[in-house]
Parts: C-alpha cells; structure tokens; sequence
C-alpha cells in the first residue's frame, strides 16, 4: 500500500499493532494521530476506533504538558516532517 493513500483505508492502526496502553512519551505511536502541525487528527481521517482515539488524544494532551509536542507551531516554522525535531 503507498504512503499516500494511508488515510483511505479505514482500520484502527493500535488495534492492529494490539496496543492496550498508549504512553504519552511514546511518541512514536502517538504520530499515527498528530498532523504536521501537531494537532490531534479527527477519528474519520485516522480510522481509528473510539476507544484507541480516546487512548491517544488523552496521551497527546499529556505530551504537550510535558512539552514533548509543543501546542502550537509557527506557521512560518511549518515544515516538511516535523518528527525529525522530537526523535
Ligand atoms: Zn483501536
């Protein structure tokens, strides 16, 4: 499957890996559901199950409080992959 159509299928990506915890430091995880600009991707564009996007969003608020993800992102700071900075 390409890269670019991984929004098009519609399945719960942490049900697939059978993730039952999502860590807030795991950011690894928690980038399936952030957009470029590291806001929380809405369930209909992600395909994930409910419970699972309320797993991340809870894990991805718990991120940006301790500064693991910022909260907003310059618009004029937006860049290509932003995973590169916090890895
Ligand atoms: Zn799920």
């Amino acid at each position: 499957m390409a890269e670019k159509r991984k929004f098009k299928k519609r399945f719960c990506r942490y049900c697939q890996g059978k993730v039952e915890f999502i860590d807030y430091k795991d950011l690894n995880q928690l980038k399936f559901s952030l957009s470029e600009r590291y806001k929380i991707m809405p369930r209909r564009l992600t395909g994930n199950c409910k419970k699972h996007q309320e797993m991340v969003s809870e894990a991805i608020k718990r991120a940006r409080q301790a500064a693991f993800i910022p909260y907003i992102v310059d618009r004029k700071r937006v860049i290509a992959n932003p995973f590169e900075l916090i890895k």
